[in-house]
């Protein structure tokens, strides 16, 4: 099993270190001739979803990762990638890869609780850490979503088939569980170990 990591902008180098833990082979993509490498499976990290999404389009890396998702590629989106995976965004006009039928808030948690951390049910996991940064969270998910996590009410992990999104960043927390939970679903998809 090779793991591609969307490497344009933010925290990839951490989600590297958690695939690195888990004995996963990895590879960063930074421009469109990467995507001609295999992989069963592609991180988009947190960072600033505005970024990457421009980064994407001016790189050529748009359609045919999109096409890819839509396709069933295993994709995890943490925060920023949260809201680049999302069909809707409440408060921002442009959407990104709309892929995935959520609809994001961005910055949902104000100046004063912009970041925090807490430990929250995972479904399927249990008690996990929590940090987020400047976090969204999903204000409504179609029926076709399953909701993973919540915290004070709101949704804050989700799964659509093939598409698994956190709103927090378990990369920064020693805890590998979310990683190796997105790792048994490319194990579902690819069969491959
Ligand atoms: N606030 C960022 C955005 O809207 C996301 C923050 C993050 O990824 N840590 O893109």
């Amino acid at each position: 099993m090779r793991v591609a990591v969307l490497a344009l902008q933010g925290a990839f180098i951490e989600h590297e270190q958690k695939l690195s833990q888990l004995k996963v082979q990895l590879f960063e993509i930074r421009q469109r001739r990467d995507l001609d490498k295999p992989f069963d499976g592609l991180i988009i990290p947190g960072g600033e979803s505005t970024v990457q999404g421009k980064l994407l389009h001016e790189l050529g890396l748009f359609e045919p990762l999109k096409k890819r998702i839509e396709d069933g590629l295993p994709v995890y989106g943490t925060c920023a990638g949260l809201i680049l995976l999302a069909k809707k965004i409440e408060n921002d006009e442009r959407v990104h890869l709309a892929t995935m039928d959520i609809t994001a808030v961005r910055n949902a948690y104000g100046r004063q609780l912009g970041s925090f951390h807490t430990e929250a049910e995972f479904k399927g996991i249990g008690l996990i850490p929590m940090t987020f940064i400047r976090a969204p969270y999903m204000k409504e998910v179609s029926e076709e979503v399953d909701v993973l996590a919540r915290v004070n009410g709101h949704i804050v992990a989700a799964r659509q088939k093939n598409q698994l999104v956190t709103a927090f960043h378990p990369e920064l927390n020693d805890d590998l569980s979310v990683h190796q939970y997105f790792v048994d679903m490319i194990r579902e998809t690819s069969g491959r170990e």
